[in-house]
């Protein structure tokens, strides 16, 4: 009994911080559209279905959640509760391990991933760095 609540309070848990993590992604999104480049949206044929692709230019933009795909260095978002740090961890570090597996195999197709983190959504310099990026 203890454990179907503990689950059940748990995957609610994890619903409320997948949804709010998509806030980002919107942000770039429409970032990228007044930028006046066009992309298509999680691609599923290819690895991690990227959420943004520029097909003719060959380049990517993986919108990343700092929690979920584990953030280093000194991301504040990236905080792990440490009441379920045993539970989140693993979790998390797969995430991790996936995301740099999916950029790797892109790389071998020939594509040009470019990681934004959730944290830096916030930097002035983001449109220019976007900009650059796709530009090049
Ligand atoms: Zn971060």
């Amino acid at each position: 009994m203890t454990d179907t609540v503990s689950a059940a309070r748990r995957s609610e848990n994890m619903r409320r911080i997948r949804s709010k993590s998509t806030a980002p992604e919107v942000f770039i999104r429409s970032l990228v559209h007044r930028l006046g480049f066009r992309f298509r949206l999680h691609r599923k044929d290819l690895p991690g279905k990227p959420d943004l692709v520029f097909p003719g230019r060959r380049k990517i933009i993986f919108v990343h959640g700092c929690f979920w795909h584990l953030h280093g260095g000194s991301c504040k978002v990236a905080r792990i509760p440490r009441s379920n740090a045993e539970y989140w961890i693993p979790k998390l570090r797969r995430n991790k391990e996936r995301d740099a597996e999916h950029v790797r195999l892109l790389k071998e197709m020939g594509w040009t991933p470019l990681v934004i983190w959730e944290c830096e959504t916030t930097d002035s310099k983001l449109a220019a760095h976007i900009a650059t990026f796709l530009g090049s």
